[in-house]
Formats: C-alpha cells, sequence, structure tokens
C-alpha cells in the first residue's frame, strides 16, 4: 500500500535519503527511529507529500507521487499526519479544529461535521473539552485533539511525527494509549518514535535509520533482541 523503491531525496547538495526502500502492506503498523538529523521526519513526509522526492518512485495505495497536484491531492485525501508541535488553529476552539476539514475539503454540513467532531473527541476520551480553545487545554489534550482533527478526514493511513516528544513526561501514556487503540484498530500507522515500550507493543515492523539510509528492518522481537548492525546496537543500548 505504501511502497519505496530506491527513492533519494537532497536538500541542496546534501543527500537526507539514500536509496530508501520499504513496503508498508495494508493494516500494518511500522515504527521509524534513529539517531537526530538520520532523516526520520523527512521520510513520512515524502508520504504525504510534504517533501519531494528526487528520484526512485514512491506509491501511494497505487498511485505514484509526482509533481502533480493530481497525485498529490488523492494522496493527501487518505493520508493523515500528527506532528511533534500540535499545529492545532489557536483561534478554534476543540470541536472547532476538528470541524474545519470536514466542512472545508468534505463539503459536510455544519451540523453533520460537529456530530462527526463530537464523535472523534470521545474516541481520544475528551468530549468534555470541545469548547475549550488549544491554550485552555494541556498538551496531552492538544496532542489528542489534533490526532482526533486528523481522523475526522477518515485517512486510511496515520503518519506520526514524534507525537509525545513535546509532552510532560506524565501525559505522554494518555496520548500512547489513543495510538495504541487507533492501531488495535487495523489502522495502517507509520511512527517516527523513541517511545519504545509502545513500539513493543504495536509495532509489525521496526526501521531503524542512520545517515539517510535504513541500516536495519525486522520484526520488534528480532530488533530488540539481536540487532545486527553496530550502529542500531548503539543506538539501542543508549535509549533503552
Ligand atoms: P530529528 O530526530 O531531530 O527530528 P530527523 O531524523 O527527523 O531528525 P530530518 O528532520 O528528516 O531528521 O532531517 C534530516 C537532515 O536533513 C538533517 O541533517 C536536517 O538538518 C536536514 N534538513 C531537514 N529539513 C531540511 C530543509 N528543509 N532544508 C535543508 N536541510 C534540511
Ligand atoms: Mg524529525
Amino acid at each position: 500500500m505504501i511502497r519505496f523503491e530506491a527513492v533519494d531525496k537532497f536538500f541542496g547538495s546534501f543527500q537526507v535519503l539514500k536509496k530508501i526502500s520499504l513496503e508498508v502492506a495494508l493494516g500494518e503498523r511500522v515504527v521509524v527511529c534513529g539517531p537526530s538529523g538520520s532523516g526520520k521526519s523527512t521520510l513520512i513526509r515524502c508520504i504525504n507529500g510534504l517533501e519531494q522526492h528526487e528520484s526512485g518512485t514512491l506509491s501511494v495505495e497505487g498511485t505514484k507521487l509526482g509533481h502533480d497536484h493530481a497525485s498529490l491531492n488523492k494522496v493527501r485525501s487518505s493520508v493523515g499526519m500528527v506532528f511533534q508541535q500540535f499545529n492545532l488553529f489557536p483561534h478554534l476552539t476543540a470541536i472547532e479544529n476538528l470541524m474545519l476539514g470536514p466542512v472545508r475539503a468534505r463539503k459536510l454540513p455544519r451540523e453533520e461535521a460537529r456530530d462527526l467532531a463530537q464523535r472523534y473527541l470521545e474516541r481520544v476520551r475528551i468530549p468534555e473539552q470541545a469548547d475549550k480553545y488549544p491554550r485552555q487545554l494541556s498538551g496531552g489534550q492538544q496532542q489528542r485533539v489534533a490526532i482526533a482533527r486528523s481522523l475526522c478526514m477518515e485517512p486510511r493511513i496515520m503518519l506520526f511525527d514524534e507525537p509525545t516528544s513535546a509532552l510532560d513526561p506524565e501525559m505522554i501514556n494518555e496520548v500512547l494509549d489513543v495510538m495504541t487503540e487507533l492501531a488495535e484498530s487495523g489502522m495502517t500507522m507509520i511512527c517516527v518514535t523513541h517511545e519504545m515500550g509502545f513500539a513493543r507493543r504495536v509495532a509489525d515492523k521496526m526501521v531503524f535509520m542512520d545517515h539517510g539510509e535504513i541500516v536495519e528492518e525486522a520484526g520488534p522481537e528480532t530488533f530488540f533482541n539481536t540487532p545486527k548492525s553496530r550502529r542500531c546496537q548503539d543506538f539501542l543500548q543508549k535509549i533503552l
């Protein structure tokens, strides 16, 4: 469903992704980890066209990502993304943040969008926060609003880029719990995270990146117990 074949990407003369090949199947949960600057964010940003690759092919549900708007729009309509910084609209309440996409992009009538939004706020367990503005919410609550906002677009694939790394420790679990439930519901997910407890619980596949390359790709058992490369062993030793 997502397929990278020998994908290269440059920022100027700096090669940020080197011959990336990766397949993610329908319903698969992939966790990407690796040192700062290794290209993790760039990798997942390519999947919804926030970054464009220079060579190789990248396809999402059979649509090749090119430089045309048609392929971009098609892919973006099925891919949701959650960032480290929640990126909520500060002048809109939680529920208005959720309603915006369904009303503007999916052309749902406001009342229908409100019902949909309320259902997703329940799903992330903050139905009572609907009318608060982002600044009135904790970090964990804001991130759950951001996840619910993405889900309101009914994506078939969800990308997470270090969704808990801006949170105070006591709020990390409430966000990971929501992500775990989403994983268990069968959503195709690619998560950049260093939360290895979460990774062990939900990942079907672990990917370790370093210097723009996928150095290791394995099931969680193998990945955590018998990492092959020195670079991966060193990395795991530092974070576990
Ligand atoms: P982190 O763990 O710190 O989030 P990362 O693995 O997500 O790191 P990326 O953000 O993908 O890494 O960046 C990979 C490399 O590309 C880094 O060296 C970074 O400085 C560089 N880079 C990222 N975005 C740009 C950009 N827009 N222009 C130029 N260089 C960039
Ligand atoms: Mg990053």
